[in-house]
């Protein structure tokens, strides 16, 4: 340690540990981080497409998860190595715009650093390559348009959106019956798209699970399920033309908010301010029978008093309901949320045709379903499976689906999946490279090598022979220039995508393409990594 001073003469401290920090620099540099990225690709890779395998993490606290979704797998897993938190990174903006392809676009990212090594070996500037890159994914991204297809489809005509929703869903646990819930996830996009401005709010869709039953038994509701019960036992079960009052302020005489100090010296005086606030809560009651509402929604509780006394004046009420599922309640039934009491007025009352309690299995369960709303436009999807591991991995592929129903409605180009796409490019980058005279012509080279890697990993993935596989599937691809042949992973017999209904959002293709190759240049041009040495 030493001590210095600078220009204005403040002092400062040189740390000797400053020189002790590791570095890595040039080649070393790439090199590590290429191997850290292609770890993390690695790992993703056994679980694409519709063989692949399923992870199992568990959480510090205990906590373990089953999935097959690349972007969820890399978020539970504890990366500390910062190109890995880059790809992690990278799933996760996948999964932001598009909500598909989170798995292929890293295993895609991992092939193309696979394949960088391999120039930066033989001694091709890291700059090159990435210039060689960038130049193949314009192509690629090209071609992808190329071989697209529009596919018609209408209110009427949902069975091209199903076919869809049904390849994403090939692939995950829950694909037993995806055709049940590839159905529901797009007749719940339906429902809350606004088919003329082409958008989807997904926040619209509420998606809401519960343990028992069966996942056969998932259900599309139109309208708002809250896991919530009417707050007494006795309280009517079904409220049919219910007029919803959504309170967001205390549903109770008001307590005082500053120390005060009631002073009861004798059994009246308790009994009077017992009775003032009794009448205060009367007041309240009537208040809300008098604009005309069948039913309150608070989203604070009241006391077991209070509650007794809205049984006793017929007034069914449902109490701590969260602020997000208030929100939805009141865009469903078209009410206002009250959040002043003295705003309390009958044009804020929302309006439903059924409100019921529903309850389940042999415990207390009971969720309340408000159906038949004034505004359809807000629908819930209700999970049931075996167990929660199993809902939540539902949860995650239903919104994989939905992700592709609104992507299809948004822009209704469709590529073929099963690597298909992804062959079909790689023989067009192929072909590309060689009009290119310069050095980059051996990246735009790999730049297609690397695109086989997807078409790979399915085939190894569904225990076909990789290589000879994907080289008969090339083949037949120029040589019917059918750019739809794809791997047969389920062994249905034809190896024709278009055949087998298997296609992807093009859209989504097109991103998984640019936000690797984005991924990889950035890697690339790291040539100096300086992390804080170990204490
Ligand atoms: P991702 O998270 O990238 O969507 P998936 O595990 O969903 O990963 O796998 C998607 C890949 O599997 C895509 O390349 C898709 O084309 C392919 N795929 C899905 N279903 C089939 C199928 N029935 N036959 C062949 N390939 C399929
Ligand atoms: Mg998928």
């Amino acid at each position: 340690m030493a001590l210095a001073f600078d220009e204005y003469g403040r002092p400062f401290i040189i740390l000797k540990e400053q020189e002790r920090k590791s570095r890595l620099r040039g080649l070393d540099a790439q090199k590590a981080n290429i191997a850290a990225g292609r770890a993390v690709a690695r790992i993703l890779r056994t679980s694409l497409g519709p063989k692949g395998m399923d992870k199992m993490l568990q959480s510090p606290d205990g906590d373990v998860i089953i999935t097959n979704d690349g972007a969820t797998i890399l978020e539970q897993m504890d990366v500390d190595n910062q190109i890995a938190k880059l790809m992690v990174e990278l799933s996760r903006s996948q999964d932001y715009e598009i909500g598909d392809g989170t798995t292929g676009v890293v295993v895609m990212a991992g092939s193309l650093l696979e394949q960088a090594e391999k120039l930066l070996e033989r001694g091709i500037h890291p700059l090159r390559v990435a210039e060689g890159y960038e130049v193949a994914s314009r192509i690629a991204f090209d071609h992808l348009e190329k071989i697209s297809q529009k596919f018609e489809f209408g209110p009427d005509n949902i069975e091209p959106l199903v076919q869809t929703c049904m390849t994403t869903l090939s692939s995950k646990i829950v694909n037993r019956c995806k055709r049940a819930l590839a159905e529901i996830a797009v007749k719940a996009v339906l429902a809350v798209a606004d088919l003329e401005r082409k958008d989807v709010n997904l926040d619209l869709i509420k998606v809401e699970g519960k343990v028992g039953g069966k996942l056969e038994d998932t259900e599309l509701i139109y309208g708002i399920v809250v896991d919530k019960d009417m707050s007494h036992p006795q309280m009517p079960k079904r409220i049919e033309d219910a007029n919803i009052a959504i309170l967001t302020c205390p549903f109770e005489p008001p307590k005082p908010k500053t120390k005060h100090k009631v002073d009861i010296d004798t059994v009246e005086k308790f009994q009077t301010l017992r009775e003032q606030e009794r009448k205060y809560f009367d007041d309240m009651v009537q208040k809300c029978k008098d604009v005309g509402a069948t039913l309150v929604i608070c989203q604070w509780g009241f006391d077991d008093e209070a509650n007794h006394l809205l049984m006793h004046r017929n007034l069914p009420a449902v109490r701590w309901v969260g602020g997000v599922e208030l929100e939805l309640i009141a865009i469903a039934t078209g009410g206002r949320i009250v959040p002043r009491f003295q705003e309390l007025s009958p044009e804020k009352l929302g309006r439903a045709g059924i409100v019921r309690e529903k309850s389940f299995g042999t415990t207390k369960d009971r969720m309340l379903y408000i159906e038949q709303c004034a505004n359809s436009r807000a629908v819930t999807i209700f999970i049931r499976g075996g167990n929660k591991m199993m809902i939540e991995e539902t949860k995650r592929s239903l919104h994989d689906a939905l992700c592709v129903a609104r992507n299809l409605i948004r822009n209704n180009s469709i590529v073929y999946g099963g690597g298909s796409a992804e062959i079909s490019c790689s023989v067009a980058v192929e072909a590309a490279a060689d009009r290119h005279p310069g050095v980059e012509q051996y990246a735009i080279r790999s730049f297609a090598e690397a695109l086989d890697a997807i078409p790979l990993a399915l085939a190894e993935n569904s225990g076909l022979p990789p290589i000879d596989t994907l080289t008969a599937v090339k083949a037949q691809q120029i040589k019917e220039n059918n750019p739809f042949c794809g791997i047969d992973c389920n062994d249905v017999g034809t190896n024709d995508m278009k055949e087998q209904n298997v296609f992807e959002t093009l859209i989504g293709k097109q991103q998984q393409i640019l936000l690797a190759t984005q991924v990889v240049k950035i890697i690339l041009k790291i040539d100096d990594v300086i992390s804080p040495s170990e204490y």
